[in-house]
């Protein structure tokens, strides 16, 4: 009978402990899940609707491939950023109406998407399903400049829409989201000076326009001679530029020279300029398997490059925010994933 008691009277002391060590746990587990980390993400960034993307070597659905990775990784769908779809007065900041305007034809969205079936289809469809998913996208890139300054460095799984330009879009952009990023952050702090670095592997003649009249942005671009074919060109603050006999002639350049390049020129730009911030766009399709790109870039030296990139900004204390860009292979979102991956374990946030 004594034994009997004595256990009942351990039980009614352990029960009140086992419950709350278990609502300690429930909570501790909850505040890992929303803990945020700065990468903005939407699941409605794809583009994909009747099948017509296929039409365009751009694999449309890579951002959610991208997020489905990092997923995988143990990061909670709760912890990334979900941007505001961009809005028309902010496009007009970098856009004329006239161009915004054009877009409400199916015939300049098919000519700019270079999907040229797309001009039978209605143009609500097109707004819907491959429109609103780049003004999505700009929205993202806006969204991880402000997390960018509270974090000291953001991702957004879309954006880098390089190539629209004031007045006309090209090359799948419609959208000029790094100029219209560069100019809230000058909006917010006016002595400050913006870098904009792009090493996809075509030349970004969008911002280069765009901002060619602001003293205070200034572009490093390294690109492979190709598209859009020297176009605003003389706007680049300090180009590099990779070339081929020929426009499908044999990708260049190799791995020790892309990175040697890089290392040389950066470290020195930046003392030059002294950013206040960095907005990096990381196309993936200098990759040595990338059917537009024609560089020779392994994936080993992207992951390399992505990581350097970081480490300047971070040795100088400088923001950075990083947009996603061409990259047209199947191994792109695959690749973008890594890259991601050893910049979080870096900083602790995956281990
Ligand atoms: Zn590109």
């Amino acid at each position: 009978m004594k034994k009997i008691l004595f256990l009942i009277g351990i039980s009614l002391i352990l029960s009140p402990l086992a419950m709350h060590t278990k609502v300690w746990k429930q909570k501790a587990r909850e505040k890992t899940e929303t803990k945020k980390i700065p990468i903005v993400y939407h699941q409605k960034y794809d583009v994909s609707f009747f099948g017509i993307e296929k039409l365009h070597p751009f694999d449309s659905c890579k951002y959610s491939k991208i997020h489905k990775a990092l997923t995988r990784l143990g990061i909670h769908p709760g912890q990334f950023y979900k941007p505001q779809e961009v809005t028309r007065s902010d496009l007009e900041s970098v856009h004329t109406a006239r161009y915004l305007d054009s877009l409400n034809d199916s015939t300049t969205v098919a000519r700019i998407a270079e999907i040229y079936p797309l001009k039978f289809i209605p143009n609500w469809l097109l707004q819907r399903y491959l429109l609103r998913p780049m003004r999505l996208a700009t929205g993202g890139t806006i969204r991880a400049t402000e997390l960018a300054l509270d974090n000291g460095w953001a991702i957004n799984l879309s954006g880098g829409y390089h190539h629209a330009e004031t007045d006309h879009g090209g090359g799948f952009c419609f959208y000029g989201d790094i100029q219209l990023a560069a100019k809230k952050i000058l909006d917010n702090h006016p002595d400050w000076k913006v870098l904009i670095i792009d090493l996809d592997a075509h030349q970004g003649n969008g911002h280069e326009e765009g901002c060619k009249d602001d003293d205070r942005i200034k572009t490093f671009d390294m690109y492979r001679k190709n598209y859009p074919h020297g176009r605003n060109q003389k706007h680049i603050t300090y180009p590099v530029v990779f070339e081929s006999e020929w426009h499908l002639g044999p990708r260049v350049p190799s791995d020790t020279e892309y990175l040697n390049k890089l290392k040389e020129k950066l470290p020195e730009i930046i003392k030059n300029e002294q950013p206040n911030f960095i907005i990096y766009n990381a196309g993936t399709d200098i990759y040595k398997e990338d059917p537009l790109g024609r560089m020779d870039i392994s994936e080993d030296a992207i992951i390399e490059r992505d990581d350097y990139v970081f480490e300047q900004a971070k040795q100088h204390d400088i923001p950075i925010t990083m947009v996603l860009s061409g990259g047209y292979t199947s191994a792109s979102a695959r690749i973008i994933a890594h890259s991601i991956e050893c910049l979080l374990r870096k900083r602790n946030i995956i281990h």
